[in-house]
């Protein structure tokens, strides 16, 4: 039997792109359908994440015009990872095959061919690795690779260039489910789910059109999160760079005895104010790395809701 793909698509405040990639991604399930990869009750799932523009509009336009586009709605905006959550939760007792991409047209739809046929050939996850970063400016560019790197170096495990486009077939976001956290990183997570996996490169274009969601700001966020929610590397940190001031600080105070026991005067006023105010602000930094898992364990407990559909536009059929 053929599987059932589900294309799970979070959209905010995309009514820009939204007219001109929904028909893209319809193609491309109708292409796939013909060529008898996947079956004929495949959909396009859109999840408005609660958009201020005419977003929701058009999905319900759309789904009115086709029976392969449903939607659904967020009661408000989530943020794309929990937009991404909500609609693969939904996907996940009605297909056998979900892949998530972006709304804005940047991810190469043609790549769903090859995640199909690496399903076929087995893998439950197929991660969609970009081959160039060509279209992107120069400063991205450099701040995604330096994100990558420094999440690595902190023990965050995540494929590398790779983003939210990928497969998941249906039996691993069963076993996703059982992962409560409410601090979503998913290019983290979905790897600790296991399963057998592969990547498809492609390569990734310009936004067709709108504006990207991710300045700087939010991208520091995302790996600030992705580090603390995926490892504790950091406080480890912490910890060396203690023992190591405490080892200099004890070298520092033997030599300061012997100087004075020597009945040399200890100079340097300037030295002492140096090193009080490195070591206060280490502190302080290192507070707030703490603060930061503190943070992270409060909203656990809290255990909210991690998203709330507000809207269908189809009766969801449990399969
Ligand atoms: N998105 C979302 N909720 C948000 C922000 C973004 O669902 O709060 C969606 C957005 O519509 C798009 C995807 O997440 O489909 C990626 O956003 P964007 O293209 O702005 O990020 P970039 O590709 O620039 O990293
Ligand atoms: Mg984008």
């Amino acid at each position: 039997m053929l599987p059932r793909l589900y294309i799970v698509i979070p959209c905010y405040n995309e009514q820009e792109v939204l007219p001109i990639t929904g028909p893209m991604f319809l193609d491309k399930l109708r292409s796939l359908i013909e060529k008898g990869k996947v079956s004929s009750d495949s959909r396009v799932l859109f999840v408005n994440d609660g958009s201020k523009d005419k977003t929701w509009d058009i999905i319900t336009k759309l789904s009115k015009q086709d029976e392969h586009y449903i939607g659904i709605s967020q009661s408000r905006n989530r943020g794309h990872q929990n937009a991404v959550l909500a609609g693969l939760m939904e996907a996940k007792d009605c297909c056998d095959i979900t892949i998530s991409i972006d709304c804005d047209g940047q991810d190469d739809i043609n790549a769903m061919d090859a995640m199909v046929d690496a399903y076929l050939d087995g893998c439950e996850v197929v991660y969609g690795v970009r081959s160039n970063r060509e279209s992107d400016t120069f400063f991205k560019r450099f701040t995604a690779q330096a994100f990558y790197k420094f999440l690595s170096a902190m023990g965050a495990e995540v494929v590398y260039n790779h983003a939210d486009y990928r497969l998941i077939s249906a039996r691993v976001l069963k076993e996703f489910a059982n992962f409560k956290e409410v601090n979503l990183f998913l290019r983290g997570l979905v790897p600790l789910v296991g399963f057998k996996s592969t990547t498809v490169s492609y390569e990734r274009a310009e936004r067709i059109a709108g504006e990207s969601h991710y300045p700087l700001k939010k991208m520091l966020a995302l790996a600030a999160d992705g580090i603390t929610s995926l490892s504790v590397k950091p406080l480890r940190l912490i910890t060396g760079f203690g023992v190591i001031v405490a080892l200099i600080s004890f070298i520092g105070v033997i030599w300061a005895l012997v100087t004075a026991l020597r009945g040399n005067s200890v100079p340097g006023w300037a030295s002492m104010t140096c090193i009080v105010c490195f070591v206060g602000g280490v502190q302080l930094i290192s507070l707030g790395i703490i603060g930061e898992y503190i943070g992270k364990i409060y909203m656990e407990t809290k255990a909210r809701p991690r998203y709330i559909i507000s809207e269908r536009t189809w009766e969801k059929d449990d399969k």
